[in-house]
């Protein structure tokens, strides 16, 4: 079997980036690392992290109180804001723990937090395509100063209420390109001077793209490795079945029947950008010994 691993297969930078800081806030073991909700959407990424004293409190949306859980702290310990973000009630929030607190965001998420607010004291309505319920999008909708709406399709456009003024639309990182643009074309009918912001991020467009690069390399079947919670992990597997070849979106090498893969003479494999190198090398080296 041959088997054509994508490129950017794996961690991007912000996750790579995230993972550091909270490594090195706890030098080398001494001291205690919270992560309010999970650091990234990678369950088995975040089990190795605990064993290094990085450990995830609070829950997925960063909602909930953190007191209890923290009845313990040492003056010592590390409170990571996750590289999603959060939004800035919650930083403060977090800020007022009594912990040294260190923020690992992803650049490129403040980035959109930083044009949502920007527009938002000039006085614009913030509108942003993406998952309410996804803890990056309750981050954001945070910067916007009470005039945000999130939408993820046309009838969430057309449940809008009547909006005076400026409007500015911007999308989670990871969305696709195409439905973003889609959206935009959408909201324009409605609101024709709506301002669209390019806020995907480099990272997710790379992997997209890779995927189609693998089809295009002879792929048979394509094997997307990531958390099933993993926004871009998820978009990378309907990108997969929009290329018409078998999909197979696992989360580690348990997951994978063997047998059905074995069908195939070439196998494109690519993972999400919280994918750690240990899993994708895993599903790699069961294949190799087809
Ligand atoms: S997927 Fe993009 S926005 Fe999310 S952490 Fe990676 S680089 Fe940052």
């Amino acid at each position: 079997m041959k088997i054509i691993r994508a490129k950017s297969a794996g961690f991007c930078f912000g996750v790579e980036r995230a993972i550091g800081i909270a490594r090195k806030c706890t030098d080398c073991g001494r001291n205690k690392v919270y992560t309010d909700g999970p650091l990234i959407h990678n369950r088995q990424m975040m089990e190795r992290l605990e064993e290094e004293g990085i450990l995830e409190i609070g829950d997925y949306q960063s909602s909930n109180e953190l007191k209890s859980e923290l009845s313990s702290k040492k003056a010592d310990d590390v409170l990571v804001v996750r590289a999603h973000g959060v939004s800035p009630e919650r930083r403060e929030y977090l800020k007022n723990l009594g912990l040294t607190f260190k923020d690992a965001t992803c650049p490129d998420v403040g980035r959109i937090a930083g044009a949502i607010k920007i527009h938002a004291q000039k006085g614009y309505t913030i509108i942003i395509m993406g998952d309410p319920k996804h803890p990056e999008v309750i981050g954001l909708l945070g910067y916007a100063s009470g005039k945000g709406y999130v939408v993820k399709n046309n009838e969430d456009i057309d449940a809008l209420p009547k909006i005076e003024g400026d409007i500015c639309l911007v999308s989670q990182s990871t969305m696709f390109p195409d439905d973003y643009q889609a959206i935009a074309d959408y909201l324009k009918k409605r609101f024709p001077n709506l301002e669209v912001i390019d806020t995907i991020c480099g990272a997710t467009k790379e992997r997209q793209k890779d995927v189609t690069v693998l089809a295009k390399q002879g792929a048979q079947a394509i094997i997307v490795i990531g958390g099933r919670h993993s926004a871009n992990t998820v978009k990378l597997a309907i990108m997969a079945k929009r290329t018409g070849l078998p999909c197979f979106h696992i989360e580690t090498l348990a997951e994978l029947n063997l047998n059905e893969i074995k069908k195939f003479d070439v196998v494109g494999v690519t993972a999400g950008a919280s994918t750690p190198e240990f899993l994708i090398d895993e599903v790699c080296n069961a294949l190799n010994k087809i």
